[in-house]
C-alpha cells in the first residue's frame, strides 16, 4: 500500500523547502488603537488599507536578515474576540512577542507592562524574545511617554525596545529585523 510513514531514511515527507524551514510565530500584543494592525499590514506588504478595522489577520512572510532567510508568521489576533481562551492561546503560542503601546497614550504604556508580566507568568521558565514597541513617534505634540521611559521599562522587563511610526514607516523594518535577530539568538543559545 502507500505508506505515509516510511522507514526509509530518505526524505519521503518533504515540506518542499529547505531542511531548516522552521516558521516562527510572532504575536502582536497591546491595547486597542496603538497601531498593531498598521504595523502588521506593513510587515505583510498590504498597505492599501481599505479593510482597516478588519480583525484577526495572520501574515506569512520570509525575511532575509544578515544574509539568512527566516520565515515569520505574524499574528494580529489579540483583539479578534474578547474570549479569555484566545488571550490564553496568544500567551502560549508565540515563539516571540511584539508588545505595542502608543507614545501618545500613557495608559497603553501601563497596559504594555501588564502584558509583559502576564507573559512572564504564562511562560515562566522560557526565555522568549520580546520587543517593546512605542508606536506613533510621529505625533510629537501629543506625546505622553518619553523615549527614556520606554527604554527604562524595557530594561526592567528584560526585553528589547524600539520606537516606530507606522504612519511614516519609520523603524518598522528595524523592528521586524530585530525580532528575527532575537529569535536566532535565543535559538542558538538553546542549541549550544
Ligand atoms: P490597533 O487597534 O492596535 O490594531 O491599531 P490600528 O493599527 O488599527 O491603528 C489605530 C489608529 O492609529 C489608526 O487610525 C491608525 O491609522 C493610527 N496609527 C497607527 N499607527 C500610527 C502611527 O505610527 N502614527 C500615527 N499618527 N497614527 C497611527
Ligand atoms: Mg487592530
Amino acid at each position: 500500500g502507500n505508506s505515509c510513514v516510511s522507514d526509509s531514511s530518505d526524505s519521503v515527507i518533504s515540506s518542499g523547502s529547505d531542511s531548516d524551514a522552521q516558521v516562527y510565530k510572532v504575536v502582536l500584543l497591546g491595547e486597542h488603537g496603538v497601531g498593531k494592525s498598521s504595523l502588521a499590514r506593513i510587515f505583510g506588504g498590504v498597505e492599501d488599507s481599505n479593510d482597516c478595522e478588519e480583525t484577526g489577520n495572520t501574515y506569512d512572510r520570509s525575511l532575509v536578515v544578515d544574509d539568512e532567510e527566516t520565515s515569520i508568521l505574524l499574528y494580529d489576533i489579540w483583539e479578534q474576540d474578547n474570549s479569555q481562551w484566545l488571550k490564553d492561546q496568544c500567551m502560549r503560542m508565540g515563539d516571540a512577542y511584539i508588545i505595542v503601546y502608543s507614545v501618545t497614550d500613557k495608559s497603553s504604556f501601563e497596559k504594555a507592562s501588564e502584558l509583559r508580566i502576564q507573559l512572564r507568568r504564562a511562560r515562566q521558565s522560557e526565555n522568549i524574545p520580546i520587543i517593546l514597541v512605542g508606536n506613533k513617534s510621529d505625533l510629537v505634540r501629543s506625546r505622553e511617554v518619553s523615549v527614556d521611559e520606554g527604554s527604562a521599562c524595557a530594561v526592567v522587563f528584560d526585553c528589547k525596545f524600539i520606537e516606530t511610526s507606522a504612519s511614516l514607516h519609520h523603524n518598522v523594518r528595524d523592528l521586524f529585523e530585530g525580532i528575527v535577530r532575537q529569535i536566532r539568538l535565543r535559538k542558538d543559545s538553546k542549541e549550544e
